[in-house]
């Protein structure tokens, strides 16, 4: 019998992180635990709007995830599963905070083992404290002054505070 090469677990954790918060970094934390590498890719999506720009947030996400050695940041377009497999990756990661995100995320999973059977989806509820944290909800409450400090790494707090000063 020829001994099989260790498999390893590279994961795509994408999404829009417009900016990324403390829920999107807990999520990140927890699976670089679980993968080899991790590469958490923004999507530059035409569609929706977008108060940073993807170089901007690439630039944020790359230096709050310096601490993680074997997570890595890019940026996509088109398909997912096409650039789960330019990447080499295996799987994909993504978050759950609430049934509403279930229903949303079980049929994106569903279709993306329609187009590529091989990768799989691996979920993660979110930390308790991060669950109604979102990138949507952060962005109205500081566009309207509020304090989002421990919702978002400082970093992104000083870049929410000066994009809604202009
Ligand atoms: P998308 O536009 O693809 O939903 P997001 O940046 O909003 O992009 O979210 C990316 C992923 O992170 C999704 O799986 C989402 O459910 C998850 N996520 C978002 N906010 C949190 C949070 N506070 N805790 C855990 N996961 C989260």
């Amino acid at each position: 019998m020829t001994a099989q090469p260790p498999s390893r677990i590279v994961a795509i954790y994408p999404g829009s992180f417009d900016p990324i918060t403390n829920g999107h970094l807990d999520l990140i934390s927890r699976g670089s635990k679980l993968a080899d590498r991790l590469i958490v890719a923004v999507l530059q999506n035409q569609r929706k709007q977008s108060l940073f720009t993807v170089a901007e947030r690439v630039e944020m996400l790359t230096e709050v995830v310096r601490p993680y050695p074997n997570v890595e940041v890019g940026s996509f377009h088109g398909l997912l599963v096409d650039y789960v497999a330019a990447r080499g990756a295996n799987f994909i990661l993504r978050g759950i905070r609430a049934i509403s995100d279930y229903e949303y995320e079980l049929q994106i999973a569903h279709m993306n083992r329609l187009l590529s059977p091989g990768v799989e989806t691996v979920f993660l509820m979110a930390a308790e404290a991060y669950s109604f944290v979102s990138s949507q909800l952060v962005k109205e409450v500081a566009s309207l002054g509020g304090n989002v400090s421990g919702l978002v790494p400082p970093l992104v707090e000083e870049h929410l505070r000066s994009r809604v000063a202009k």
